[in-house]
């Protein structure tokens, strides 16, 4: 069975650790060695600047990263043939891109293909979803996402505010939620409401659930029985066509147990094989996101 994941911090991980060669060794949960080994079909890889550490050479982080991706996945011989794996170039945040247009333009002329706004707090662009104001989209805001939308580029809704959340769907364009969870199961700040959940239904969005237990549980620890709970309730919602995986793997403090990396996520198909048909658990764990993506290509 092939798998699709919407989000991965693997471009940060190489990028902080100083690797220029990928498969690396030490600590990574994403290698080209285990996305083989879990039939991994696309796998969408995000530039992250780390916003947290209030850095001021944020652009150049993401140049660095964008570096790393075509030096080292970008048409390596892992990603070619029938059992390949598809890299996708997102952006989890665009606090260093800001409204600076010439910028947005070069990422798309070095192959973004999905972005988001913000990560968790507020930048130029919009308000992210700790941040109180929950003032939505600023004007620059409105300018790029017209720019993201006439350039066929994903807009990422993970981490926005819930204001921006509904300024993003004014506008008609590819909407999707790389890495959330429900608020319905688990009531994080992270995680989208029905609401939330039915607009991106409703638009022929996606959404991958995310594998860290903090949003699928609110503790510090998860099982698969826990990533089937935000299965089934987005699926009773009507999301049964757009639902997947945006593991998180590289980006998370918390790991499910037994839900380490790409390689254990075979575990988990061979765990919801129990309790769903094989038809429904292909579709959660690739084919949805398979025609989302391919649908708009
Ligand atoms: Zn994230």
């Amino acid at each position: 069975m092939r798998v699709s994941d919407s989000h991965c911090d693997t471009l940060w991980q190489l990028w902080r650790n100083g690797w220029e060669r990928f498969p690396v060794e030490g600590k990574i949960d994403v290698t080209p060695e285990r996305l083989s080994q879990a039939g991994v079909l696309y796998q969408v890889f995000a530039l992250f600047q780390p916003v947290f550490e209030r850095r001021s050479d944020g652009w150049d982080i993401l140049l660095q990263q964008l570096d790393l991706y075509h030096q080292l996945i970008e048409g390596a011989a892992w990603t070619k043939g029938e059992s390949g794996t598809t890299p996708i170039l997102a952006l989890e945040g665009a606090d260093s891109v800001g409204a600076c247009m010439d910028r947005w333009r070069l990422l798309r002329q070095s192959g973004l293909k999905m972005a988001s706004f913000t990560w968790n707090e507020a930048n130029e662009l919009a308000d992210g979803c700790l941040e109180p104001r929950n003032a939505g989209l600023s004007k620059q805001g409105f300018e790029v996402l017209s720019f993201l939308d006439e350039s066929n580029i994903a807009v990422d809704v993970s981490h926005l505010g819930e204001r921006s959340f509904w300024d993003v769907f004014e506008h008609q364009g590819i909407r999707l939620a790389s890495h959330s969870n429900a608020q319905g199961v688990c009531n994080h700040k992270r995680n989208l409401t029905d609401e939330q959940i039915k607009a991106l239904i409703n638009a022929g969005g996606f959404m991958g659930v995310v594998f860290t237990p903090p949003f699928l549980n609110g503790e510090n620890r998860a099982g698969f029985d826990d990533i089937v709970r935000q299965i089934d309730y987005i699926a009773s919602l009507g999301g049964e066509d757009i639902v997947g995986f945006g593991s998180d793997f590289d980006g998370v403090t918390y790991y499910v147990d037994g839900l380490h990396s790409p390689a254990d996520v075979g575990e988990l198909l061979d765990y919801m094989l129990n309790y769903y048909q094989a038809s429904f658990v292909e579709k959660v764990a690739s084919k949805n996101f398979q025609t989302f993506w391919e649908s708009r290509l």
